[in-house]
């Protein structure tokens, strides 16, 4: 179920969503810049097309932000994906993206490149474990799955919306998953009632799982090497999910209490 994004896929500029002449050719310059990985150039040039859009319509704002989204994407490629602030750069462009999405909602380009940008983002650098003072809480998906612990999935009764006409989706022309003038064609739950929760082997929201226990500073210095253990209990690194798969498949933990089998 876990596919892989490259820095690659993930740092791809996407196109405004409106566009008139000297705005198609400012972002095929800018384009150009890009393929000949001119970064610096590529970064100003899209921040330069991002003040060309007015914040009139929401089509407009959106560009405007999927510009600035742009932008960060090239400081990201011209530092490089192994550098520490490669993470920075691209929440950047994935907070901009979120930004243009408020005015486009299912807009396809838009909603494809934050998807690449958020798997690889938690692909290459993890996420963080929460501290409240005394312990690390996951609510990782991928810990979960890796300590073999069962998908809860949410029984709910609610009502859809076509996303391009709000209609029922049932009863409406277009299909779904299929672009329309650039927008996707979803079913947008409303009035979502949750009424049970079932726990199951597959749950169709992939990212549901039971959490396991949060850790105390004794347990990662059990499962961690003693130098990354110190750093994190000295609070000098996060807690990332990265370190915990690692530890789990070293010692094979398995289950809601980081047992080893
Ligand atoms: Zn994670
Ligand atoms: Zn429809």
């Amino acid at each position: 179920m876990s596919f892989l994004v490259s820095f690659k896929e993930a740092t791809r500029p996407v196109r405004p969503v409106q566009i008139d002449e000297t705005k198609k050719k400012h972002f095929n310059q800018s384009m150009v810049l890009y393929k000949s990985k001119r970064f610096l150039k590529a970064f100003r040039s899209f921040i330069a097309l991002a003040r060309l859009f007015s914040s009139t319509s929401a089509e407009s704002r959106a560009s405007a932000y999927a510009m600035i989204s742009n932008s960060y994407k090239m400081r990201a490629k011209r530092v490089g994906e192994n550098s520490v602030e490669a993470k920075q750069l691209l929440e950047k462009a994935l907070k901009y993206l979120d930004l243009s999405l408020e005015s486009e909602p299912y807009w396809a380009e838009y909603l494809e490149s934050k998807g690449k940008l958020e798997v690889f983002i938690h692909q290459k650098f993890g996420c963080d474990a929460s501290f409240d003072g005394k312990v690390w809480t996951t609510s990782c998906y991928k810990v979960s799955r890796a300590l073999g612990l069962l998908g809860v999935s949410p029984g709910m009764t609610q009502r859809f919306e076509c996303s391009i006409c709000g209609k029922d989706p049932v009863m409406c022309e277009h299909v779904l998953g299929q672009i329309y003038n650039g927008r996707v064609a979803l079913a947008v739950a409303k009035d979502i009632r949750p009424d049970h929760i079932a726990i199951v082997d597959e749950p169709m929201q992939l990212e549901a799982y039971i959490l396991p226990r949060p850790l105390t500073a004794d347990m990662l210095r059990s499962i961690l090497p003693s130098k990354l253990a110190k750093a994190i209990i000295a609070r000098r690194k996060p807690l990332t999910c990265k370190d915990l798969l690692k530890a789990i498949h070293k010692h094979r933990l398995r289950g809601i209490d980081w047992r080893a089998q």
